[in-house]
């Protein structure tokens, strides 16, 4: 398929032949509540033919999406808890995330923060905005490290991404800046001069979290970009979600877990899905995915291995899944324990 421009609309994945041509009302409901994208990069890495694809199941809508579940949340990790300021959520003393903005070039079906994210969010952030969380920061000696994640940050235009990173440069106790990002591979031409450019104007460490969840994400251009990140001395880091239909097998971890270390993108995180909206038909069990990732120890190296995470709900922070110290399993789901010591069940 060539395609020039990135699908927004039902209709027009319709005519692409990517969903199945109807009428039913159910379409435009879906579409009015969860934004569509997907980048002339990714419809090109979409393989029909078996018509089960790995890269289709991420960003192709499907009506499963309005089916409801108890479980689900809007805010499934409790971002808005700790909000400080405008997009500043401090959950952990040493970190901060700073969601600077608020849409995506594509976006996922089984996104955590379907619901504060797309084109009509109320996301964005005004220039006070952005000097109240700098300020936050700067107040905050105990902020290392500042994480800037959406959204995608890298759909910013540099001079707008230059205006973040000029203010974090200021604050001498933050020492790294990581960005949260599915631009390299989605959106690879965003990897250019300007970009590079602004990335390097700052006297911190740069860290690029990369999202992909599949090895057939990985097209020609953006083993390229990742390339362009990495002569430019920025480090690269994977995260992935354990997705129902998409990488729920070992050959599949396995290839995406070499696939990231031989584009030096060090493996860091794999999600458990979050209870998210309309995302059931993704969910696998813990239980699936703890065995699955722990035999993952013995078939790559150790290079290649990543972490099993799980946000606790309501924003008591992440665990690791592989270690049985804070995971208890009881009859009808897990006993949890954060960072802190305290429990919380956890219905899988
Ligand atoms: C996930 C997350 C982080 C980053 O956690 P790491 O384990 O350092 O990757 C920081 N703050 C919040 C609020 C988070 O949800
Ligand atoms: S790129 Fe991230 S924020 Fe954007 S839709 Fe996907 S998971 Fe959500």
């Amino acid at each position: 398929m060539t395609h020039i421009k990135s699908a927004y609309s039902v209709s027009e994945l319709m005519d692409l032949d990517l969903i199945p041509k109807s009428q039913d009302d159910q379409w435009s409901m879906l579409e009015q509540k969860y934004a569509i994208a997907i980048t002339p990069t990714i419809l090109k890495q979409i393989n029909l033919s078996p018509s089960h694809d790995p890269i289709a199941q991420q960003f192709i809508p499907s009506l499963k999406e309005l089916d409801k579940n108890d479980q689900e949340l809007e805010d499934p990790i409790g971002d808005y808890k700790h909000t400080k300021t405008k997009g500043l959520v401090h959950r952990y003393p040493d970190r901060v995330l700073f969601k600077i903005v608020h849409i995506c070039p594509v976006y996922c079906r089984f996104c955590f923060r379907r619901e504060m994210i797309g084109p009509n969010a109320d996301g964005s952030l005004s220039p006070q905005d952005i000097h109240d969380a700098l300020n936050y920061i700067n107040n905050h000696k105990e902020i290392w490290e500042v994480i800037l994640t959406g959204g995608d940050p890298l759909i910013l235009s540099p001079r707008r991404l230059k205006i973040i990173i000029s203010g974090l440069n200021k604050i001498e106790h933050v020492k790294i800046i990581r960005i949260h990002s599915r631009v390299p591979l989605v959106e690879p031409s965003f990897i250019n001069d300007a970009l590079l450019e602004t990335l390097a104007s700052s006297s911190k460490a740069i860290y690029i979290a990369v999202h992909a969840n599949h090895k057939n994400e990985f097209s020609k251009d953006g083993i390229k970009a990742l390339k362009k990140l990495n002569d430019a001395n920025i480090s690269l880091i994977s995260q992935t979600v354990l997705l129902r239909g998409v990488n729920d097998n070992l050959t599949a971890l396995i290839e995406l877990m070499k696939c990231f270390t031989e584009n030096h993108i060090k493996p860091y995180y794999i999600h458990h899905l979050d209870h998210a909206k309309g995302t059931e038909h993704f969910r696998i069990s813990v239980q699936e995915g703890r065995e699955l990732i722990y035999k993952l120890r013995g078939y790559i190296s150790g290079l290649c291995q990543p972490h099993y995470m799980l946000d606790i709900p309501g924003g008591y922070g992440k665990i690791d899944l592989n270690s049985d110290l804070n995971i208890k399993k009881i009859d009808n789901g897990y006993i949890l324990t954060d960072y802190l010591g305290n429990e919380h069940f956890y219905n899988d």
